[in-house]
């Protein structure tokens, strides 16, 4: 382990505190901050006598409120402009003018030409500017006001990118200059990142998503607002990096500060943050487990050993850094004997990887550029929520090498019961099921059936060219088993690591 290593996984110790979102509400429902029925609807007609004036529209927001959307509309008819802004009890919140009908403002983003922060109750006003008005001309407006009581899911854009269910390829784990992600200025010194040189770096790889995940900070989400609509075939998901002395795990989904600070490395202490995310629909994946704690790679190995059962969402297998350290995807030091240990529990645990990327420079021809691995993810819709379904399904693989074409997918069969990776067949001792697979996109490998976290000697397979492949039979037992299975090129390097379907015992 060199000192890159070190650096690579930086332990930060940051200073700011703020109060932990609460545990004990249900997953959002919605996808949108403006679905459903709005809480506040202003309505009226702006005449000439407003021509060349500023007109407040007042509301009272309750106290609690995490987030305000407003969607405006007006009758344009005649010429008739309308300019908008806000001005919460305390200090002006922005104006789009009118370039913007359409703004939602939270603790950590904003929609462009507007401020992000606390939304404190009391006296708001919608500001209506009137640059035209016509004489006689009547301009009929309504604003529908919507707000979130607690913190949801957010999409920063306003509709999935793709409505088509498919497998999307992503990148889970990588840092901007909001953490210690660097990358070249025009001179060629080395700067803190900013957030649209990372997301260029992952649209220019040809990436369906990615996940940026500063440590700890929230604070790379409000440039992830601002750059979804002009990255409209890159899903961009709220991610970060719990940065703990014990150990680190990505948060997918939720925005809004976790209290990360724990004093021991105990499920007490990490439950405040675990249980928050969990509360808010968001995902849990434990980052990096088997690399080496102290001072070589400070907090970066899992050390907190009393998570209960179902607690981690996710593994990520496949750390980027560690394969550029080590140089390998199967590494000791990677995740997979933590995996196997949380699935020999019981568990139902997706594995991921991520590259870990901390310089967007980093060419794609080396290991540990952003990009590689890629985690394939089979999704309902491109959009935040269909991401986080997809890892919670386990419809998921790994592909090391971060191509855009291949495929791993294992299937298994038995009688009516059929069962994607992720899912789970229900088999009495003597059933059989049928083990499908099929390999897109790798000129010839192997192809190797891991049974409970071990090779299966019997069920390795030679194969050439896209396949399709049968191997023998399952025989149940009577117990419970997972099986999943792994590519490996000509030289036996890992090339694509599948999920495990479940195998459960009937009753
Ligand atoms: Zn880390
Ligand atoms: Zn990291």
């Amino acid at each position: 382990m060199g000192k890159r290593f070190a650096s690579a996984f930086l332990a930060l110790s940051c200073a700011f505190g703020l109060s932990v979102a609460t545990a004990g509400a249900q997953a959002p429902a919605t996808s949108a901050a403006d679905a459903g029925a709005p809480w506040r609807v202003l309505e009226g007609d702006l005449g000439h006598d407003r021509f060349e004036h500023y007109t407040e529209l007042p509301f009272d927001l309750p106290p609690g409120v995490t987030r305000v959307t407003i969607r405006f509309t007006y009758d344009r008819a005649q010429h008739s402009v309308i300019d908008l802004g806000l001005r919460d009890p305390q200090r002006f919140r922005g104006w789009g003018g009118g370039a913007h009908d359409h703004m939602t403002l939270s603790t950590e983003d904003a929609t462009q030409g507007y401020l992000p922060g606390p939304l404190p109750a009391g006296h708001w006003n919608l500001i209506l500017g009137a640059p035209n008005i016509r004489p006689g001309a009547k301009a009929h407006y309504q604003a529908q006001i919507f707000i979130e009581r607690k913190p949801t899911i957010t999409e920063f854009a306003d509709a999935p990118l793709s409505s088509h269910p498919g497998w999307y390829r992503g990148d889970l784990h990588m840092h901007s200059g909001d953490s210690d992600g660097h990358c070249r200025s025009q001179a060629g010194k080395s700067v803190s990142c900013p957030v649209y040189r990372v997301v260029e770096t992952a649209a220019a790889r040809g990436l369906d998503f990615i996940a940026l995940t500063d440590h700890n900070s929230t604070a790379h989400f409000n440039a992830l607002r601002e750059l979804q609509p002009a990255f409209d075939k890159l899903l961009l998901v709220p991610g970060r990096e719990i940065t703990t002395f014990w150990g680190h795990s990505n948060v997918f989904g939720p925005t809004d500060v976790l209290d990360f600070r724990m004093g021991s490395p105990h499920w007490d202490q990490a439950r405040r943050w675990i249980d928050a995310a969990h509360a808010e629909g968001g995902i849990v994946s434990i980052n990096h487990p088997g690399a080496p704690s102290g001072e070589i790679c400070m907090g970066c190995g899992w050390r907190v050993d009393d998570l209960p059962q179902g607690v981690a969402d996710a593994v990520e297998v496949v750390n980027g850094g560690t394969m550029r350290e080590t140089g390998a995807a199967d590494s000791p030091l990677q995740g997979f004997a933590y995996w196997n240990r949380l699935l020999k529990s019981g568990a139902h645990v997706t594995g991921i990887g991520g590259s870990d990327s901390h310089e967007a420079d980093r060419p794609l021809t080396e290991a540990g550029a952003l990009g590689m691995p890629t985690t394939v993810v089979y999704m309902p819709e491109l959009s935040v929520h269909g991401l986080l379904a997809g890892l919670r399904s386990g419809r998921v693989f790994i592909d090391v090498e971060s191509t855009h074409d291949r495929i791993l997918n294992l299937t298994a069969k038995a009688g009516p019961q059929q069962a994607e990776m992720g899912g789970t067949l229900r088999l009495r001792a003597g059933d059989s099921a049928d083990l499908a697979v099929e390999v897109k996109g790798v000129s010839s490998g192997t192809l190797q059936l891991i049974v409970d976290g071990e090779s299966d000697g019997a069920r390795r397979v030679a194969f050439a060219g896209d396949a399709s492949l049968s191997l023998s039979p399952w025989r149940a037992d009577g117990r419970a088993h997972w099986l999943r299975a792994d590519v490996r090129d000509a030289q036996g390097r890992l090339l694509l690591v599948g999920n495990p379907i479940y195998i459960a015992a009937a009753r």
